[in-house]
């Protein structure tokens, strides 16, 4: 053996193995079974290198006594065994697709553990002779010691053999790498016994290439959140199945429920009933909120709520909320409700009219809830310049106001303060969507409030001003909603299988005076039109047994003369659906209850020409 070459390789292979322990100890580390035993190969490998450099040093001095250099070649032989024995679990770890191997752990960790203090003590105990021609040891307990080290390589042999199927998984790279080292080096053996100074570089180009492919515990790291993030992903997406079948369920008896109760008020009823009517409303409008404020945030969480832009009338939002407010607030309380829009305010603005409002009755609504006697203060001031109009929209009022260390809990989801048990309905959503909403519109909102007191919520909004030129173009594009033709030789096709939504469709379009058909399921609508029936537009639900409208639309859409516009109708108004019905071809999309500004922009659109 050229002995500096020894010495000079050996130097640099466990420099290289100390940059690797130390970097790989101080990352922080999976606690998985295979990343503890890559650690024990790590440790191990570096006993063994030093073991070997002291060997180097050792059996070319001539002044030291035999039995130390029989000793320390035996302690080298033992470490490599070592290393291989440890290759051979990871091996079966990663090669294992037992899932309860992790709770077996300490069990094996004691079998491996018994099973190398057998072979130390046979290499140890057992004599050797030392060789001055190959410097290093032979005997029985080296014969036994190279017996044990094949027959850990048949194994790991073995256990890849296993999982032939898994063989491209880089994770049999280095193990792989580790058997053609074995061959080979038992074929230079063989050959040329003295060279024996490959086998410590080589144990450190297998831990290198083991941390390069898989055991970077940065790369570990990332691939379990990968798992947890799939994880959650899957049970998110079961949220929103559920939430999507939920609100169907609700929404359809719900969409008869307002329907009908919204069309028995203009019936010429007496006093009381109409009064219970009312209650009716109201009450399945209240439930109504809380299905829209589960989808809301279910949304809100979903990142997919948006925020869509439009001209709107603000002077028009204001008065419909005053209106809505004085009605939920009724006449008994001893309650004065207060308003003012300060009259600089632009009369037309550019945002979400929607959620601009939907922001404000939050606010009036908790106003409303939490106040007992004294005032409600509903108060809009702006500050505008450079065709911006900053909303600055204050609700106060005098009622139970809130603690001040339950502030900051306030805008918590499914958060309700000390009124927990109290008759006051509530979910708790409210204010969550609010804040959410808010911050979408890049706004802020102030609270004060002295508990037993009051409270004052201001909520401030930028909104684009629509310049003068420009209003008058709005006005009569808001004025264009009206429909202005005589629709009574429009005909219109209601595809559903629910009789009593037919009849709350049928309620809701009678006032356009419009030819109405009705086909209550899929298989009908397809006989109507293949028979020849023509119809201006479709109304089209999805959820219908058999043969559901995405179905039946596409069966319709095999016809290649069919250009009847198709609308679909669904209570599945879960977020993201409306988009995945526009992109299956349907023409629009209404939700279930349907609204009535809602299906006057679909006649409108489709039948007002
Ligand atoms: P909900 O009203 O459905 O309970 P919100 O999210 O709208 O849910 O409100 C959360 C909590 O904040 C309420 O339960 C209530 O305790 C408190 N709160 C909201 N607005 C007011 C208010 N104007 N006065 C007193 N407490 C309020």
């Amino acid at each position: 053996m050229n002995n500096i070459g020894y010495l000079l390789l050996n130097g640099y292979a466990l420099l290289i193995l100390s940059i690797l322990c130390l970097i790989f100890f101080l990352k922080k580390r999976l606690k998985k079974m295979e990343d503890q035993t890559y650690a024990k190969i790590l440790v191990l490998s570096l006993i063994t290198l030093i073991i070997g450099l002291i060997l180097g040093i050792v059996v070319s001095n001539n002044n030291v006594p035999v039995i130390i250099q029989i000793l320390f070649n035996k302690f080298y032989l033992a470490g490599l065994s070592v290393i291989i024995t440890y290759f051979t679990f990871y091996t079966y770890i990663i090669s294992s697709k037992n899932n309860d191997l992790e709770e077996k752990y300490n069990k094996i960790n004691k079998g491996v553990f018994v099973f190398l203090i057998t072979v130390l003590l046979i290499i140890i105990l057992i004599p050797a002779q030392f060789s001055q021609k190959n410097m290093m040891i032979e005997g029985v307990s080296v014969y036994l010691a190279y017996g044990i080290i094949s027959i850990l390589y048949l194994l790991i042999t073995y256990f890849i053999l296993k999982n032939i199927i898994n063989i491209k998984n880089k994770k049999y790279i280095p193990i792989i790498l580790l058997v053609l080292e074995g061959i080979v080096s038992v074929i230079i053996q063989l050959i040329y016994p003295e060279v024996n100074y490959l086998i410590n570089p080589s144990i450190v180009v297998n831990c290198l290439v083991m941390y390069f492919t898989v055991e970077n515990p940065d790369v570990k790291v990332i691939e379990q959140l990968n798992i947890a993030k799939d994880q959650a992903e899957k049970a998110n997406h079961a949220k929103t199945d559920f939430l999507s079948t939920m609100s169907h369920e609700i929404r359809t008896p719900l969409n008869a429920i307002v329907g009908f109760s919204e069309s028995l008020k203009e019936e010429d009823l007496p006093e009381s009933a109409l009064d219970e009517v009312n209650d009716i409303i109201t009450a399945s409008k209240t439930l109504l909120d809380t299905v829209n404020g589960i989808l809301d945030i279910s949304k809100i969480e979903a990142n997919k709520i948006e925020i869509i832009n439009s001209n709107y009338d603000f002077h028009k939002i204001f008065n419909e909320l005053v209106v809505l407010s004085k009605a939920r607030l009724g006449e008994d309380r001893p309650i004065e409700f207060r308003y003012e829009l300060a009259s600089d305010t632009p009369k037309y603005l550019y945002g979400d009219y929607a959620r601009v409002k939907q922001v404000i009755l939050n606010f009036l609504t908790n106003a409303i809830k939490y106040t007992n006697e004294g005032y409600i203060d509903f108060r809009v001031r702006n500050i505008t310049s450079n065709g911006i109009c900053r909303l600055i929209i204050t609700i106060e009022d005098s009622g139970i106001g809130i603690k001040k260390e339950s502030i900051d809990k306030l805008f918590d989801k499914f958060e309700r303060l000390e009124n927990e048990n109290s008759t006051i309905e509530g979910t708790g959503l409210g204010l969550a969507i609010t804040k959410k909403l808010v911050e979408l519109m890049n706004g802020k909102i102030i609270v004060q409030s002295i508990y037993g007191k009051g409270s004052q919520f201001m909520v401030i909004i930028d909104q684009k001003v629509v310049n003068v030129k420009e209003n008058k173009e709005v006005e009569k594009s808001l004025e264009q909603e009206k429909i202005t033709n005589d629709l009574s030789n429009k005909k219109i096709l209601i595809v559903d299988d629910n009789m009593m939504n037919l009849k709350v469709a049928a309620r809701l379009l009678k006032q356009y005076n419009l030819q109405i058909e009705e086909a209550d399921s899929g298989f009908k609508c397809l006989d109507l039109i293949n028979g020849g029936s023509s119809y201006d537009l479709i109304l089209m639900d999805d959820m219908m047994p058999k043969m559901n409208g995405k179905e039946t639309f596409k069966k319709l859409k095999e016809n290649p003369s069919f250009n009847i516009p198709v609308v679909i109708l669904t209570a599945n108004a879960i977020s993201g659906m409306k988009e995945q019905y526009l992109a299956e071809g349907f023409n629009d999309y209404l939700a279930k209850p349907i609204e009535k500004p809602e299906l006057n922009r679909v006649i409108k659109k489709y039948l007002d020409k």
